[in-house]
Order: structure tokens, then C-alpha cells, then sequence
């Protein structure tokens, strides 16, 4: 395989790049990517089928980005949050850790779009991160994100690793990286071999429609696995990405066949620059709604809503409860038939 780095050096920045391949209006994508960088490598490139599609959509920039000025640049307040440099400690046993700004692809809907591609990591400020976690004995888990972990070079990752597995109290440690879906040939045995050194190693992916499950994404997908990684997948519910019962079911159930299990399905943050993906609650609920019980329980994600000014994760689940009696309870199934609930 060639090195994958030579592979991602010939990723596509510039708007006149684009032009010539998918005729897009250059000097709208200039204006874009000067407040928020752009790079499509070759592999999530070749997915593209046209303009508009899935793929589309997920990597090319768009005027509204900066025309449209709904949402905050830092809904989750993870700036206010943070407490030593690149960690995010909201939860009281687990902590993020943001290692790197780059991408292997810079998604559109990115969260920290005010970040990617833009801010740097080195290692003084990765020492101090570290040197928090050591310092704060609840911290169980670090879910190393960014950015992708996993756009650092082997042995930087090597490095991270080796001093977060001495500490004593770290039990998990989580990665969240894109590159399964966006740029496979980045997973490389060498890199699956690093990893398995680390264990309890969990990797939680990013997958947001069934197109971008190909032979390449199933082959990374399966080095990780083998390396006895177990796999997740968190998925964001966009507007003409994948905002409909039939693509969700689709991309689920394909999940699992290439040993991922779905996660999350995030409900979108308040991001500014995103407002053209955003999409009405109840488009979620009834997503949902329409795979309890008509797919297999294991490929059905929380629909999670990530709550502004860091009040946290909560899911969001159809309601199935009918009425309520007393003790007696009345509820719907799946199919919508009636069915009486009571034991004491
Ligand atoms: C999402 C997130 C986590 C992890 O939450 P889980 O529900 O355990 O997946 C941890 N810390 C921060 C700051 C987060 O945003
Ligand atoms: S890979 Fe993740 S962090 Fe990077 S641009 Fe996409 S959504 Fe944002």
C-alpha cells in the first residue's frame, strides 16, 4: 500500500482543484475556505458520484457556511470547559482529549469547524493534558478526539499512548477518528499493531451514509477488529445527507455487517456554518420509530441530543406509552397495536 501520507498530500484545497472536476463556482468555495479550510483527499473524492450527493454535500463547501449566521462557533461551550490545554472534563469519570486539529477530510457540519484545519497541537501542550489526567484520579476513560487522532504519524500516537497507559487509574482509552470512513488507507497493520499494545483500546468511527461502506472502509474496518478493537459508530442526522428512515436502515444495518456497532446518532449542534443540515427533532424521533423492532436491536444507535453550554449528552427516544392508569399502563408496540402493562 502506498504511504499514506503521499496519498493525502494530494488532496484537493484549493477551489480551482474543484472547478475543473465538479464545476463549482470558484469564487464562492475562495470566500468559504478562507474562515474554514477545505480538503478532500483522493479516496473520499472518488465517491463523489455528482454534485448534491451524499458525498457531496459532506466535503464540498457551500456559500451558506458563512452566509447564513445561525449558531454559535462553540455551542457545547468546550472553550469555557476546558481545563488544561486540549481537554474537555464535563463528565465526572471520563475526559476529552483533542490531539490533533487535522483531518483527513474537513466535513462541512464539523462541530469544530472554529478548529479544524486552523489551530495547532504540540507536544508541551499534550504534556500538559496528560499531566492532568495523572493528576485527577476519577478520570477512568480518555476519549482521545480532535481533529483526528489518527492523522498523527505512528510513533507521535505511539508516544501519547505509552504515556497515557502509565497511569494508573486510565482504564479505557477511546478513540474517535473518521479515518475508517474517510481515508482508509491510513489503517495500516503497523497501526492496528500499535494500538492492540493499549488495551482496552475502543475506537468509535464516523460513518453518515451507506455509500461511504466500500471493500476500502471494510478492509480498515476489519484490521481493526482483528487487532481486537471492538468498533463503534457515531453518526450526525443531516439534511439531504441522510435524513430519512430508508438511508439511516441502510447504513446500520451495513455498519454491522463490517463489525461496527452504532453508537450514537447525534442530532446536530448549534453550529455556526451548519444551519443548511439542520433538520426538525421529530425527523429523528420518527427515524427511530421506524427501527425499533423492524431491524435488529444491535444496529440501533441512541438518537442523542448534545445539550448547549455543556449540559451534556441525552437521548431522545419515541415515545411507545399510550396512557398511564393508575398502575396499569397502556402501550403501543412497534406495529401499533395496544397492549396492557402492569405487574405490581
Ligand atoms: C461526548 C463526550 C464524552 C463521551 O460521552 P459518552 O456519552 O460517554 O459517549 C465525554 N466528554 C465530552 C466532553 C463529550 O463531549
Ligand atoms: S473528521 Fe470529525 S473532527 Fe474532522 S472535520 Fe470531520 S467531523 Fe470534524
Amino acid at each position: 500500500m502506498k504511504n499514506w501520507k503521499k496519498v493525502l498530500s494530494k488532496s484537493i484545497t484549493t477551489p480551482q482543484q474543484l472547478e475543473n472536476l465538479l464545476g463549482v463556482e470558484t469564487k464562492d468555495i475562495e470566500r468559504v475556505i478562507s474562515k474554514y479550510p477545505m480538503r478532500i483527499n483522493p479516496y473520499y473524492l472518488s465517491l463523489i458520484k455528482e454534485k448534491g450527493d451524499p458525498i457531496y454535500l459532506q466535503a464540498v463547501p457551500d456559500i451558506r457556511e458563512i452566509e447564513d449566521t445561525r449558531g454559535v462557533e462553540d455551542p457545547l461551550a468546550e472553550e469555557e470547559l476546558s481545563v488544561a490545554p486540549g481537554i474537555v472534563h464535563k463528565y465526572p469519570d471520563r475526559v476529552l482529549f483533542l490531539v490533533s486539529y487535522q483531518c483527513a477530510m474537513y466535513c462541512r457540519f464539523c462541530n469544530r469547524k472554529r478548529k479544524v484545519g486552523k489551530t495547532g497541537v504540540n507536544w508541551k501542550l499534550i504534556r500538559e493534558g496528560i499531566s492532568y489526567i495523572k493528576a485527577n484520579k476519577q478520570i477512568k476513560e480518555v476519549l482521545m478526539s480532535g481533529g483526528d487522532p489518527l492523522l498523527l504519524e505512528d510513533k507521535i500516537l505511539f508516544q501519547i499512548l505509552s504515556e497515557l497507559r502509565e497511569i494508573s487509574h486510565l482504564e479505557i482509552i477511546r478513540i474517535g477518528t473518521r479515518v475508517p470512513c474517510t481515508f482508509p488507507y491510513r489503517v495500516t497493520k503497523k497501526l492496528a499493531n500499535i494500538l492492540k499494545r493499549f488495551h482496552p483500546i475502543y475506537i468509535i468511527t464516523h460513518f453518515n451514509h451507506y455509500r461511504e461502506i466500500t471493500p476500502q472502509s471494510e478492509m480498515a474496518c476489519s484490521i481493526l477488529a482483528n487487532a481486537g478493537i471492538p468498533l463503534f459508530c457515531q453518526t450526525v442526522l443531516l439534511k439531504g445527507v441522510n435524513d430519512n428512515a430508508d438511508t439511516i436502515k441502510k447504513l446500520m444495518r451495513a455498519l454491522l455487517r463490517i463489525r461496527v456497532k452504532p453508537y450514537y446518532l447525534f442530532y446536530p449542534d448549534y453550529v455556526k456554518g451548519t444551519a443548511h443540515f439542520w433538520v426538525p427533532v421529530e425527523k429523528g424521533l420518527e427515524i427511530m420509530k421506524s427501527m425499533y423492532g423492524w431491524v435488529s436491536g444491535l444496529c440501533i444507535p441512541f438518537f442523542a441530543l448534545d445539550l448547549n453550554k455543556g449540559g451534556g449528552k441525552v437521548p431522545l427516544f419515541p415515545s411507545y406509552i399510550e396512557k398511564r392508569e393508575k398502575n396499569k399502563w397502556l402501550v403501543k408496540n412497534y406495529k401499533g397495536e395496544v397492549f396492557e402493562f402492569s405487574l405490581v
